[in-house]
């Protein structure tokens, strides 16, 4: 298969349009298999670092750390379907590679490597304070429920950022989180986010654990068209099926493991 290889930017992605129902202020990329994949003796590879560092910002840089899902390509703003019909989805974005472990099958093929223009939060405990005060204020204004998506790029950096968001959804009732992690199920950081997710339920903590086999929490990446993995839905994003997460709900509604094409 053609890979492209590119120390260089580049953004290397079909573009569809925006659907009508105005979930997504961008349009969606569609996977060509075609996404850069960095060679191994790249510096942001060695270093574990995003291809765009300008593009990492500390926490009291950017107006808010939690994104609406309208400004993500993929996320959507309102939940549209299932018992969480009506709620707003919001995003948080880490930096790749440096908040990642260094075993994650994506390192070199990051999706990151085609998102020159997101906004990544530096990791540290300084993210704790502010996310807590938006997290505090989405509580007020969403009493019934809201979901966040950890993380469109990056993964769980510590155990103790783990527990921060054990902390968190012991807090705030009204949160619910879904996202992937590549941390192995038996590692650290993989262990902490396995306790978070039996202490309150997965219903709260929709992970899954990347690579993990079977037809249960896992999620794989398959190459492109015509690939599949037999354990996993396709993302019916990723098929045309549906427009996004808000109006799919497959993550956060179900356990069955997915698939996606690489970008
Ligand atoms: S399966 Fe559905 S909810 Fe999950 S990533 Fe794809 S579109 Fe989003």
């Amino acid at each position: 298969m053609h890979r492209q290889v590119l120390p260089v930017w580049g953004e290397p992605v079909m573009r569809v349009p925006n659907t009508p129902h105005g979930q997504r202020r961008f349009a969606a990329a569609v996977p060509t298999g075609h996404g850069i994949v960095l060679p191994a003796f790249h510096p942001a590879l060695r270093a574990g670092r995003s291809l765009f560092p300008s593009r990492v910002f500390a926490p009291d840089e950017v107006q808010r750390l939690l994104k609406d899902g309208h400004q993500s390509r993929k996320i959507g703003k309102i939940i549209t379907k299932g018992r969480r019909r009506g709620w707003p989805i919001y995003t948080l974005t880490l930096e790749e590679r440096a908040t990642c472990p260094r075993g994650c099958r994506e390192w070199a093929s990051c999706y990151g490597n085609n998102m020159q223009a997101a906004e990544r939060i530096d990791q540290g405990d300084a993210m704790f304070p502010v996310l807590e005060a938006e997290l505090e204020r989405l509580a007020a204004e969403f009493p019934t429920g809201f979901l966040v998506r950890l993380h469109v790029l990056g993964d769980f950096w510590s155990v103790r950022y783990v527990e921060f968001w054990a902390y968190m959804l012991h807090r705030f009732k009204a949160l619910y989180l879904f996202g992937f992690t590549a941390h192995d199920p038996g590692s650290p950081i993989g262990e902490a986010i396995g306790l978070l997710m039996g202490h309150v339920g997965w219903e709260r903590a929709a992970f899954r654990y990347s690579g993990l086999s079977g037809k249960r929490h896992g999620s794989a990446v398959v190459l492109g068209p015509g690939e599949a993995d037999p354990d996993a839905i396709l993302c019916p994003a990723q098929t045309g099926a549906t427009d996004c997460c808000a109006t799919c709900a497959l993550c956060w509604q179900s356990t069955r493991s997915i698939a996606f094409r690489r970008h």
